[in-house]
């Protein structure tokens, strides 16, 4: 059996395409969606996010503000600087690039942004809400796995998930959504002990952990629907350069019923809910602002 492969290129390039209808009925009502993204310190890779980021904003006729600190950024001016984004109605969106540099308090700075405007969904009260399963702004990147999920018909319901990795901008609010979703769900770590026990009965497995090719097929129950967050690059051997994921796509492909390829797979769904997140914010904007004169 050969997987079926979800293209997160092909999904995201649909769901861009809606998000850019709904920027472009916004502009028409004088609120063009408008994303400040916060740049501190000189990491390669943040700066190509970064850079991915804007370029999907503009793609998407939703306007991006752009500002850049240097490493040894003073905490203060940074503060200020959001201070001054959250009091603007003109911005929607507030987005830090994470890692923040050592002088940094980052769940403080991530706490600073106005929760209406949190677009990344990492502020402590919007992770509270998603964990009550009320109204919030999702974190990206599980965000489109779910999307991923609705869009190829994976009923979660009754199903035992399994998450491995539990970090506060994957792994967790992962488990939270499938958990929300009716799953039952099992989150795996490097403490777990006979990870792949847990894998081989997981109905949905979703891998964020940051080794590369790490789950085999072996490890994958005959069908299940695979979800790969991983993004790594190869040190060694013939592939040496090339981007991969957590899960060894060869072997894994030949068990499971679906599967997400690394690059082209869950990596372009998350801007795309970016994207959307700083849509709804604008959309509550216009709402908030046509009830206030009445409309
Ligand atoms: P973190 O390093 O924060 O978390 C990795 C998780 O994997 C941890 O919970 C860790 O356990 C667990 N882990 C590590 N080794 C093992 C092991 N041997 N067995 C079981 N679990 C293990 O990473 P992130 O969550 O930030 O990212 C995970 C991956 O997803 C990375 O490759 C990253 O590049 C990618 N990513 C992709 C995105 C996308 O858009 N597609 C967006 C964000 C991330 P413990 O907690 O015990 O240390």
């Amino acid at each position: 059996m050969t997987a079926r492969i979800i293209d997160g290129n092909a999904l995201s390039a649909r769901v861009r395409g809606e998000i850019a209808v709904r920027a472009a009925a916004l502009t028409a009502r004088g609120v063009q969606p408008c994303l400040a993204v916060m740049l501190v310190g000189a990491d390669p890779a943040s700066a190509v996010y970064v850079r991915n980021k804007v370029t999907a904003c503009e793609k998407a006729g939703i306007r991006s503000l752009r500002f850049d600190y240097p490493q040894d950024a003073d905490p203060a001016e940074v503060m200020s600087r959001l201070a001054a984004l959250n009091a603007d109605p003109a911005v929607h969106g507030i987005l830090v690039q994470l890692p923040l540099p050592p002088q940094f308090d980052e769940a403080a700075v991530l706490e600073a942004i106005d929760i209406r405007k949190d677009v990344d969904g990492f502020h402590a009260e919007n992770v509270g809400r998603l964990s009550q399963n009320r109204e919030s702004f999702i974190p990206c990147t599980p965000h489109g796995v779910m999307k991923m999920l609705e869009t190829v018909d994976v009923k979660v319901a009754g199903t035992e998930a399994v998450v491995i990795g539990r970090s506060n901008i994957v792994g967790k609010p992962m488990a939270m959504l499938l958990t929300n979703a009716g799953a039952t769900v099992t989150v795996c770590h490097s403490r777990t002990r006979d990870l792949a026990f847990h894998t081989r009965r997981a109905d949905i497995l979703v891998t964020a952990i940051g080794k590369p090719r790490f789950v085999t097929g072996d490890m994958i129950k005959p069908g299940a629907v695979v979800i790969d967050v991983g993004i790594n690059r190869l040190k060694d051997g013939p592939d040496a350069g090339k981007l991969c994921g957590d899960v060894d796509f060869e072997s894994a492909k030949e068990v499971a019923g679906v599967i997400t390829p690394v690059p082209g797979g869950v990596g372009p769904m998350t801007i795309t809910m970016l994207l959307e997140n700083t849509v709804i914010s604008a959309e509550r904007a216009a709402s908030a602002r046509d009830l206030a004169a009445g409309k």
